[in-house]
């Protein structure tokens, strides 16, 4: 019987790992891909929006060559977390199935192995499941809910559909490397310029104009995209005009959620936030309406890195204080 499980190895995961090993618990991260998967799903090269000392595990420990790190600082600085710390950490395993209760505890089934834990942690962030446009032809090989690198689209017609930052990166991303390419956006996302309500960053939208201004990249303020085909794409303006583009690929970045059915199959309840569905929990302790569950990370109302760390330093030894007196009793 493992103290505490943890499900996912991102920035949450590998904060509660540490703080579990600081205080003796017997504990495990299972992980469905590689550690820090979220991170290694942004573009290539990409450059972080935070500054070092809201991304890294330990201030001073992440010394990136500018001013903010890239994805690869990133990558390689929670790695040898990992590997300097010997977390116990199992990539390449789902957890597929969690079941149990507090009083006799927790039966966590993954795609490899079965495990039993007095506490189980929920750090599985909110990239599971992409939003998708349900249009006809959206599940062409050509149309992806993720982009990773530009490279392959030199001289394509790309479109990107989308209104946040994610999407105004790839738009600008592919404009950059010689992709022609065209941005479908809501009137709405692109005039909209209050940070808190998620407007493009001011260094994403100042390269982007430049691009537009150039001719290099097009901006459609759209209602609707209406059919996705092998070459090209019919959508509606806001002014209702219909349009065919030549296209050869298209990516759809309107945000992704979190995969919250293994919580609600536990009885979790959850609640409508601010941009996705929640899970009700204890603000000070974390721990779900389901005594014994936790969550951490992207998925709860403490969304950005920074807190994910934060957040399970201060729960882990909670649960630690909670479980401890019962070991020490455990064999006597
Ligand atoms: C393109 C992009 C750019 C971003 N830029 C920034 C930024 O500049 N600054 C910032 O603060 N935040 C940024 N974010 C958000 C940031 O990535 C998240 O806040 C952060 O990853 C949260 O960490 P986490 O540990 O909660 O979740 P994640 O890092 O998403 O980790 C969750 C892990 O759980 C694993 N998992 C899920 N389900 C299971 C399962 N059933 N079994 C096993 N494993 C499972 C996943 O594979 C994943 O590795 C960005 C996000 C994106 C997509």
């Amino acid at each position: 019987m493992l103290d505490l499980l943890i499900i996912g190895a991102g920035p949450a995961g590998l904060s509660a790992a540490e703080a579990a090993q600081q205080h003796g618990l017997d504990y495990l991260v299972i992980e469905r891909g590689t550690i820090a998967n979220t991170i290694r799903q942004y573009p290539v090269g990409r450059t972080m929006f935070s500054t070092p000392n809201e991304v890294a595990m330990h201030e001073g420990t992440l010394n990136p060559v500018r001013e903010k790190p890239t994805r690869e600082e990133m990558l390689s600085h929670y790695i040898h977390f990992v590997l300097n710390l010997d977390l116990h950490i199992n990539t390449d395993e789902e957890v597929i199935a969690v079941n149990g209760n507090i009083e006799e505890g927790f039966v966590i089934k993954t795609d490899r192995s079965e495990y039993q834990a007095a506490r189980v942690l929920f750090a599985i962030g909110a990239m599971e499941i992409p939003r998708r446009l349900n249009v006809p032809g959206e599940d062409l090989p050509k149309v992806h809910h993720l982009f990773i690198e530009p490279y392959a689209y030199v001289r394509k017609d790309a479109l990107v559909v989308g209104g946040g930052n994610s999407a105004a990166e790839a738009a600008l991303f592919l404009s950059e490397e010689g992709a022609r390419t065209t941005m479908a956006i809501w009137r709405e996302d692109w005039e909209n310029r209050d940070p808190k309500a998620g407007a493009m960053k001011h260094w994403v939208r100042t390269p982007l104009e430049t691009e537009i201004e150039a001719g290099r990249l097009k901006v459609i303020l759209y209602k609707h995209v209406d059919e996705i085909r092998e070459r090209e794409v019919k959508l509606t303006t806001e002014t209702g005009e219909v349009l065919t583009l030549p296209n050869d690929v298209v990516f759809v970045l309107v945000g992704s959620d979190a995969d919250l059915t293994l919580l609600k199959n536990l009885g979790v309840k959850t609640e409508a936030g601010k941009l996705a569905e929640i899970p009700v929990y204890d603000p000070e302790t974390f721990e779900t309406n389901v005594r014994g569950i936790y969550v951490a990370g992207h998925f709860t109302h403490a969304r950005h890195i920074k807190a994910a760390i934060d957040v399970p330093r201060r729960i882990v030894p909670l649960i630690a204080k909670e479980i401890q007196p019962q070991k020490g009793t455990r064999g006597t």
